[in-house]
């Protein structure tokens, strides 16, 4: 493109070019990295799904969860058991349907399979901390705006979770809350993929993503209210 006319490019225009390359990037290590374990980045992505369940799963989630049809979900599964990485069994609450678990070879696949590239994990970290928090911010609401328009599954995020009050403490280096570890969280804390992310209630999820872009706090009226003190202090399992 002559220098010109990138340099007319609108700002969006010129984010989206730059999310191209990346993605680029991604593209290219999954296959190069999943090939040398002679898997194809399908096959490799089903088995990271399987190992962040919180519970098993069948092909019709797995497919869900990567936004596949259910053949191309079932291709891959079948090839996954052919390699011994995966086994079907009857699901215990419903015998007409199959769940999907991950044998002890392919449980240490899947680890292999959940690692970053390590040219992207270098890049990422070479951004200041916070660049690092205000990119995973935008992100958050692209993610966010896919899901709502159902280009993207529903993401495990805290933006759309019960447990998360947004701006509790302004103006701190940490302004958020996780109601279920009951502590304050940053936005470079925020999860995009959390196991234990509870979906907020319909009606709550405008309200708190427009607490959280707006900076403001929740108020004690409607939805979504400020978080009542808790005693409790759990502990957290969360993915990337
Ligand atoms: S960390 Fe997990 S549980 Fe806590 S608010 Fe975020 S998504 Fe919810």
């Amino acid at each position: 493109m002559p220098p010109q006319a990138s340099a007319n490019l609108s700002v969006s225009d010129r984010v989206l070019a730059g999310l191209s390359k990346l993605s680029l990037v991604m593209r290219h290590e999954s296959w190069r990295s999943a090939g040398q374990r002679g898997l194809t980045p399908t096959q490799a992505q089903i088995l990271s799904i399987l190992a962040g369940s919180a519970n098993p799963i069948g092909p019709k989630e797995v497919a869900r969860q990567m936004a596949v049809t259910l053949g191309t979900a079932s291709e891959a599964i079948s090839a996954l058991v052919g390699k011994g990485l995966v086994r079907k069994a009857t699901c215990q609450s419903d015998g007409r349907a199959i769940v999907l678990t991950l044998t002890p070879r392919g449980r240490r696949e899947a680890e292999h399979a959940g690692q970053w590239p390590a040219s992207m994990v270098d890049a990422v970290d070479a951004l200041p901390e916070h660049d690092r928090a205000a990119l995973l911010r935008g992100l958050i609401g692209m993610i966010r705006t896919l899901q709502e328009q159902g280009s993207v599954p529903t993401a495990r995020m805290c933006v759309g979770c019960t447990y998360f009050r947004p701006n509790e403490y302004p103006d701190t280096p940490k302004p958020h809350h996780c109601l279920l570890i009951d502590a304050p969280v940053a936005d470079a804390d925020l999860r995009i993929d959390c196991a234990e992310m509870e979906p907020a209630a319909e009606e709550v999820r405008p309200r708190l993503w427009s607490v959280f872009v707006n900076g403001q706090t929740l108020d004690n009226q409607g939805p979504g209210h400020r978080r009542s003190p808790s005693k409790s202090r759990r502990t957290i399992h969360v993915n990337k």
